[in-house]
């Protein structure tokens, strides 16, 4: 994800609204990863990236569907994507991003940006907890950075996309509520067939001493 950095200063003071639906965008990375995620609907991000006074405000979706192995059974789960998120990434230390009068000028309006990202943050739920101060501190040197080539802030949504995807996943997948899984035993999916080894009450970790029983 090295090769997606933006120059902060090509996004309109009013922000602007990227878009994510290239696959690779995710294929990549989750080779990269070995993660074993089918992409079953296209999964794409729209992120609303406006920069303000103190930070960038990052304000995306991320939706589509994928197939992961079912926890239990490693039968596929299927999994709708259908993530919101509001992230603030703070400016790196030591950059005077803009001159003074533009400065005052821009900030009523990330007053009123805030206000709004909050109330969404605190109404999403499950959501804005899962964004919480951990996950934006992880995000921080991958999504906003002084450009090395003296650009400026540079910003990397693309990051950020990947970083709020793998959020979105599902941290034990279920091919259904009430999957049975394995047998530990014999190791046939229960789902689809039965098999002997949990009725006949015996532990087959004491069918040696069973067996040394009989022999008695
Ligand atoms: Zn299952
Ligand atoms: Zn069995």
């Amino acid at each position: 994800m090295n090769d997606n950095w933006i120059a902060l200063h090509t996004v309109p003071r009013a922000g602007k609204t990227l878009v994510f639906s290239d696959q690779a965008v995710w294929r990549r990375p989750l080779d990269e990863f070995g993660v074993p995620c089918t992409i079953l609907e296209d999964i794409k991000a729209e992120i609303f990236v406006l920069p303000l006074d103190e930070g960038v405000l990052f304000r995306g979706r991320i939706t589509g569907s994928i197939a992961l192995p079912c926890d239990r059974c490693a039968d596929e789960a299927r999994v709708k994507l259908e993530h919101a998120f509001d992230e603030f990434e703070p400016y790196p230390a030591g950059v005077n991003l803009l001159p003074e009068d533009e400065a005052k000028e821009r900030a009523p309006r990330q007053r009123a940006a805030q206000r709004k990202g909050g109330g969404r943050k605190s109404a999403g739920g499950k959501d804005g907890e899962l964004s919480g101060a951990d996950v934006t501190t992880d995000a921080d040197e991958a999504v906003i950075r002084n450009s090395p080539h003296g650009q400026g802030v540079e910003i990397n949504p693309a990051a950020l996309a990947w970083e709020e995807f793998s959020l979105a996943l599902p941290v034990k997948p279920l091919c259904r509520e009430n999957c049975l899984g394995l047998c530990p035993v014999c190791g046939r999916n229960r789902n689809l067939e039965s098999c002997d080894c949990g009725t006949g009450g015996t532990d087959p970790r004491l069918s040696v001493l069973h067996a040394f029983k009989a022999k008695a």
